[in-house]
Order: C-alpha cells, then sequence, then structure tokens
C-alpha cells in the first residue's frame, strides 16, 4: 500500500517547497524506501511548455517527452525516481481532462462542477503516480495557501486522507520564520497565521518546516507547536544552507525520518547518508578552482537554466573542483567585443536558446573558443551556433539557421520535415501548423558515439540516451564539408539520420551536442560530459597557470 505525503507551503512563495520535498524524498530513499514525487501546480496552462523561462524558470523534460514544471529537476537530482507525465499535473490539464470528457457525455447530464468532479479528477491524478512499485508517494502542492487557484488542490488532499485512511497520509507544511532585525528576534505569527489557514479548510498539518536563517530555539519551536496544535518534535528547522544538497542532512538533523516513520508506522531503519555527506564535502571543500563563462540573452532569472547550473556543479564535483559562473550577455560581446569578455575563463558554454537575439554575439563566442582552443560545450542552439561557425569561417559558407534567416543560401540547421521517433517507434512529421509553434523534439532519444572521440571517452559506452527539446536540426547535406574541415560527427542517431554530437580535431576540447545532458546529471552522477568540460577547463587553466 502506498502511503503519501502532501507538502503545502505558506507564507510567502519562493521559500524552495521544491528542495523539501526533493530532500525529504532523498532522505526517505536513504532508509530503502521506494519514493516518487509528484507536482501538483496551480496555473492554467497545460503544461509549462509556454512559460516564459524567464518569468517562470527553465522548463525541465522527462525521458518520455514531457515539459514539466523545474521542480521535477529537483526531485530527479536529490532521487534515483525517473519522471514522466504523471509526475506534473497542472490546473488547466485536470480542467481539459474534465471538459474533454464532459463533452464526450461521459458525466451523463450531472451539472459539472469544482467539487466533486474537479476534485475527483485530482484525486485520481494523485492515483495515477501512486504506482503499486512505490512505498511513499511525495505530492507538492504549487502556489501558496490562501491562493484562490490553490483551493481545489487543497480540498482533493483534504479528502484523500479521508478516502485512504489516517496512517497513510501525512501533511506537511513549509512555513517562514523571519528574523526582524529590527528587534533583533525572530517571528512566529506568519507560521501562526498560515496554519490557521489551512485548517480552516479542513488540514492539520502533521509537520512544520520551518524555513529561517537562523537556528530555531527550543523554546521558540515549544511557542509554534503550541499556537499549532503539534508536538514539539513536528516543529523542523528548515535553516538556510551553503548547498541545497546539504538539505537531506539538515533535516536528518532535525529528527524528520523518524516523525515521519511514527506517523505513517512505518518501521524502517535510520537512513545511510554517507553519499549526501560526502557530495557536501566536495562542494563546500573542493581541491581545485575554475571559471566557465555561460553565454546567453540573459541576465534575469537564473532559474531559467537551474539545470544547466546544477550540472556544472556536479561536473565540479567529479573534479573536486569549485566551478564559478561568469554568466555572460551575448549582446554585450556583440558591443566589446569576445576577448574583452571572454579572456579571464577556462570554459565556455553556450547553452539552449530560441529566438534571434543575441546570436551573433554567441557565434563571436564560439569562435573565440575555437581559435584560442578554450574548451568549448555547446547545447542544443550551442552546438548549432558551433556548426554555422565553423561552416562560415572554415568552410567559407554564408551559413545559418532557418530559425534566424529563413532565406540563408545555406541553412546548415533548418527545419526536418519528418524523423524516427525511435522512443515511440513511429515517425514523426511536421505539419504546416506545427512549423508556427508546435512540434519539437522532446524527450529521450538513442545515439550511436563514434569510437576515440571526447564523446566516447567521457561517457565509456557505445549507445546513450538523452532529452531533447528543440526544433531545428543539422542538415545532413553539409555533412561531408564539415567532415573534410576538421569536424567530427562523434554521436548519431542508430537510423544514421540525425546528428546528436558534433566535435572538433586538433582542439583540446570542443563538443556541441542537439540534446540537453543537463537534465540527467545528479550530484551522486554527474553527467559524462560535464566532468569532461570542468576536467578540460581544469586542464587548461593548468596549462596556463602551472603553479595553480
Ligand atoms: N532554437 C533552437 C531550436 O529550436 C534550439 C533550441 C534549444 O536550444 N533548446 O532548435
Amino acid at each position: 500500500m502506498v502511503k503519501y505525503i502532501f507538502v503545502t507551503g505558506g507564507v510567502v512563495s519562493a521559500l524552495g517547497k521544491g528542495i523539501a520535498a526533493a530532500a525529504m524524498a532523498a532522505l526517505l530513499e536513504a532508509k530503502g524506501l521506494r519514493v516518487a514525487i509528484q507536482k501538483l501546480d496551480p496555473y492554467i496552462n497545460v503544461d509549462p511548455g509556454t512559460l516564459s523561462p524567464f518569468e517562470h524558470g527553465e522548463v525541465f523534460v522527462t525521458d518520455d517527452g514531457c515539459e514539466t514544471d523545474l521542480d521535477l529537476g529537483h526531485y530527479e537530482r536529490f532521487t534515483s525516481f525517473r519522471a514522466t507525465v504523471v509526475n506534473n499535473y497542472t490546473t488547466g490539464k485536470i480542467y481539459y481532462n474534465v471538459i474533454t470528457k464532459e463533452r464526450r457525455g461521459d458525466y451523463l447530464g450531472a451539472t459539472v462542477q469544482v467539487v466533486p468532479h474537479i476534485t475527483d479528477a485530482i484525486k485520481e491524478a494523485i492515483k495515477s503516480a501512486a504506482t503499486s512499485d512505490l512505498d511513499i508517494l511525495i505530492v507538492e502542492i504549487g502556489g501558496t495557501v490562501g491562493d484562490i487557484e490553490s483551493l481545489p488542490f487543497l480540498e482533493a488532499i483534504r479528502q484523500f486522507r479521508y478516502n485512504v485512511g489516517k496512517e497513510n497520509v501525512l501533511y506537511a507544511h513549509l512555513t517562514l520564520v523571519p528574523f526582524i532585525r529590527a528587534a533583533g528576534e525572530m517571528k512566529t505569527k506568519p507560521t501562526q497565521h498560515s496554519v490557521n489557514e489551512l485548517r480552516e479548510i479542513g488540514i492539520q498539518p502533521d509537520v512544520l518546516l520551518c524555513r529561517t536563517e537562523r537556528p530555531l530555539p527550543p523554546e521558540m519551536k515549544r511557542k509554534i507547536a503550541i499556537h499549532c496544535n503539534l508536538d514539539t518534535d513536528a516543529v523542523i528547522a528548515a535553516l538556510d544552507l551553503d548547498t541545497v544538497y546539504e538539505v537531506p542532512l539538515s533535516l536528518k538533523a532535525e529528527g524528520l525520518d523518524r516523525l515521519i516513520d511514527k506517523k505513517l508506522q512505518l518501521n524502517v531503519t535510520p537512513p545511510n547518508t554517507d553519499e549526501w555527506e560526502n557530495v557536501v564535502q566536495r562542494i563546500k571543500h573542493p581541491k581545485h578552482e575554475t571559471t566557465i563563462a555561460i553565454v546567453g540573452k540573459y541576465v534575469g532569472l537564473k532559474d531559467s537554466y537551474k539545470s544547466l547550473e546544477e550540472a556544472l556543479i556536479h561536473g565540479g564535483i567529479a573534479n573536486n573542483s569549485r566551478v564559478n559562473l561568469k554568466w555572460t550577455n551575448a549582446e554585450e560581446i556583440e558591443k566589446k567585443g569576445a576577448e574583452e569578455l571572454l579572456a579571464d575563463v577556462d570554459g565556455i558554454l553556450v547553452p539552449g536558446g530560441f529566438g534571434i537575439r543575441g546570436i551573433e554575439g554567441k557565434v563571436q563566442a564560439v569562435r573565440y573558443a575555437r581559435e584560442k582552443k578554450v574548451p568549448y560545450f555547446g547545447i542544443c542552439l550551442g552546438m548549432q551556433l558551433a556548426v554555422i561557425e565553423i561552416a562560415r569561417t572554415l568552410c567559407g559558407l554564408n551559413a545559418n539557421s532557418t530559425e534566424f534567416d529563413p532565406t540563408t543560401p545555406n541553412p546548415i540547421i533548418y527545419l526536418m520535415e519528418k524523423w524516427y521517433n525511435h522512443r515511440t517507434g513511429t515517425i514523426e512529421e511536421r505539419t504546416a501548423d506545427s512549423q508556427m509553434g508546435g512540434t519539437m523534439r522532446l524527450g529521450a532519444y538513442p545515439c550511436v558515439l563514434k569510437e576515440e572521440t571526447h564523446a566516447f571517452a567521457a561517457y565509456g559506452a557505445k549507445e546513450i540516451s538523452e532529452r531533447h527539446r528543440h526544433r531545428y536540426e543539422f542538415n545532413n547535406q553539409y555533412r561531408e564539408v564539415l567532415s573534410q574541415n576538421g569536424v567530427i560527427l562523434s554521436g548519431i542517431s542508430p537510423d544514421g539520420e540525425l546528428c546528436e554530437i558534433i566535435e572538433l580535431k586538433d582542439h583540446p576540447w570542443f563538443l556541441g551536442c542537439q540534446f540537453h545532458p543537463e537534465f540527467k546529471s545528479r550530484p551522486r552522477e554527474p553527467h559524462p560530459l560535464f566532468t569532461a568540460f570542468i576536467a578540460a577547463s581544469l586542464k587548461a587553466k593548468m596549462d596556463f597557470f602551472p603553479e595553480s
């Protein structure tokens, strides 16, 4: 029988509910439990694919090709769980399903209402993720208690305990205990209000996770406990920490896993958190240091590159190195030149992106990396621009992507009409309609590596699988001319049609991949390409400054 932990948030948003849910899952997994996590998002977009990453943060992609909330990235990084389509529901997706059923006549003339139809659909959505191979399903409710949009979700999880039994459900609520500098005091009132609001709709939390910037003294915990109708040991301090990967350790130190055992009657062994201790040790006390430029079109919300940022940290963990990130605006490069902005970095990375802004600045960054022999890692758009730069400078072609110049004489990056989806075993076809927005190549695709390449050296395997999210592809008509000019096509789809990885001969480390490796990197399993890129950057730096 699967048991459920519902995680809600109060007081303000951005308290790190996703990290809290993920760290809780890590802790339970460290006890040998089989855990999955689901996110229920109150917004009306059917999926976050259409949301601006600069407003909402990155769109995370699952193996099965779902565009999801970035919290699913946290879930995967903290655990061995792999998300699928059932792990992220939005209000939009729930209503879409209910309205589709209504149009089909499934409700047999009934008046379709929020309660019970929407709440029932939410409960079904929760159950769809509670597969029989699990011990625990953690369900995070997006938004903050008190939001109008969250109400149907809160009502559904209230009913859920009623339906599946008290011993099978735990409600955890994340709140803020602010420190008021002027008064020199921590304040519990916002937490009390937030818990009251939950209780008004019939949910009494079993555990409070209190975000604080300073340790929560015992008398403060007692005060919160009395006001919120809880045992003192159910008030857990969630302290600000140097790295998010310390959160499982901190929750363990606060006794969260024992509390969950007790409330859910689990009766399991204490967690073994050695691996997390090792991760934290390597992040906090690295032996080396390297600086990577990330050349993009921001610089706004950094969450728009969350997985990338984490994957670079993971590459650092593998190399026992701190990785400093230099967020570099591509348009600045257009104005000031690459040398000015990139001379002090050890590696250059151009990440994924859409739209024409800053494109030429990114191409200049590629050229700089190639000519100065600085390690270069191009991801998705970063690979496409590497191909364009090489075609222009080394092959003498007036080349571009049709994304940026639809009438370019050499469309080296273009829209493919058809391609084979190895995962689903179907041919995907681009329709006239879908050129406007729709059809992307999404989710996991296999890729075969060529031996004696950087890619093969990194992965140590012949066949790999990586996740995609893009529309444009490398145009196979240009394979020959690129190969004649020092490019190695080191990763190709099994049917030989899709070019997935390119590299340069005669360069210490220059690699572009059409997929997004950052989605599969974990602190306990750093991604091979990030490990290799950071290793190359460290080496470049050491060759330059032998004493470091
Ligand atoms: N804009 C490019 C495309 O659609 C790259 C997308 C990306 O980097 N994710 O193919």
